[in-house]
């Protein structure tokens, strides 16, 4: 039986490469060149305003979700795709004796073993306990989740520090010992976060 191009339905030739004629490789292509000059036309703006020492502000449009509800005056600066990390200790197994020692892992995982007989080691582990969008605005950072998870919004006067590297940026925030760590999609995107929050935090500030 003869294949079918999945966009249009034509009979695909037999000698046809990959699931679509060639017509409508041709519009896949020319569309997915527009959504990138799209992009990058905003990357290109909202990267202007930072350098200029202004805040960016954007359209909140997230595909297939429920409209995100916004406060009265509430601002939108940046938004992306993010997860969310949270320290949670996890139970590593039963250690025998051994010298005090604390072995450092990977980021954010270490083995505490003291000089008892024998004891539970617990792990600190950086574990995903979110996912969905992250909104800076000029009142908050919001972690808009996907259905199933958990919001996190943390009001801008709340923030006590925030660090980023790459694309994960780390906050800590007042009456809470641990922090929060949203990974989005890149670098640049980590920048722009971060970039945004100085403004804001020192806007605060003055
Ligand atoms: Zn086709």
């Amino acid at each position: 039986m003869a294949k079918q191009c999945a966009r249009c339905g034509k009979k695909l030739s037999f000698f046809a490469k990959g699931p679509l004629c060639e017509g409508c490789q041709e519009a896949e292509r020319a569309e997915q060149a527009e959504y990138e000059a799209r992009q990058t036309a905003v990357r290109t703006e909202v990267g202007r305003k930072i350098r200029s020492g202004e805040l960016p502000s954007v359209n909140l449009h997230i595909e297939d979700a429920a409209p995100v509800l916004l406060r009265a005056g509430e601002v939108v600066h940046f938004w992306d795709k993010a997860r969310l990390y949270e320290v949670r200790s996890v139970y590593a197994g039963y250690e025998g004796g051994s010298h005090g020692v604390s072995i450092r892992i990977l980021k954010g995982v270490s083995y505490r073993i003291g000089s008892q007989k024998g004891h539970a080691v617990y792990k600190s582990n950086w574990l995903e306990t979110s996912q969905g969008f992250l909104i800076v605005s000029n009142q908050r950072l919001f972690l808009y989740p996907r259905p199933g998870h958990k919001a996190v919004s943390i009001p801008l006067k709340k923030i006590l520090s925030y660090q980023r590297s790459a694309n994960e940026i780390e906050i800590y925030k007042e009456d809470r010992e641990k922090g929060y760590v949203f990974s989005v999609s890149n670098d640049y995107c980590g920048e722009t976060f971060a970039a945004c929050l100085a403004l804001l935090l020192a806007r605060r500030e003055s």
